[in-house]
């Protein structure tokens, strides 16, 4: 299932370090190193799926799980009240620069719209 040369199936199998932050059979998830935000988490299937544009129906149950963590991590982190952002970039002009589909957790300052 993972991916060779992947470097987020490598996060998720615990060969490359990072702060794991929740982690379940299907969902990890995992502290930014380039942080954009006060609170910038990525939140991932284990399952090596590139992109949203890649998802098979089988898969569109992992969305509801990784909404699911991601909720759960906002409040944890205190995001509930003020608000927060759940973000996909899907493909290149979608900003995508690590193919293994990931959901950007953001929070802790007031975000701007439309994003760049
Ligand atoms: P994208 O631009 O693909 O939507 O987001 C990729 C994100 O992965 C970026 O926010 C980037 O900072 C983060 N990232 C890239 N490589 C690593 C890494 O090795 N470890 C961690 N924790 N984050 C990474
Ligand atoms: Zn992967």
């Amino acid at each position: 299932m993972a991916q060779k040369d992947c470097i987020f199936c490598k996060i998720a199998g615990g060969e490359i370090d990072s702060e794991i932050v929740y982690q379940d059979d299907r969902v990890v998830a995992f502290q930014d190193a380039n942080p954009q935000a006060p609170v910038h988490i990525l939140i991932i299937p284990r399952k090596h799926i590139p992109s949203l544009k890649d998802f098979s129906e089988e898969d569109f149950d992992l969305l509801a799980d990784i909404h699911r963590v991601a909720v759960k991590l906002a409040d944890k982190e205190g995001l509930t009240e003020e608000g927060f952002r759940l973000v996909n970039n899907c493909g290149s002009q979608g900003g995508q620069t690590v193919d293994h589909v990931h959901y950007h957790l953001l929070g802790g300052r007031q975000l701007t719209w439309p994003p760049g």
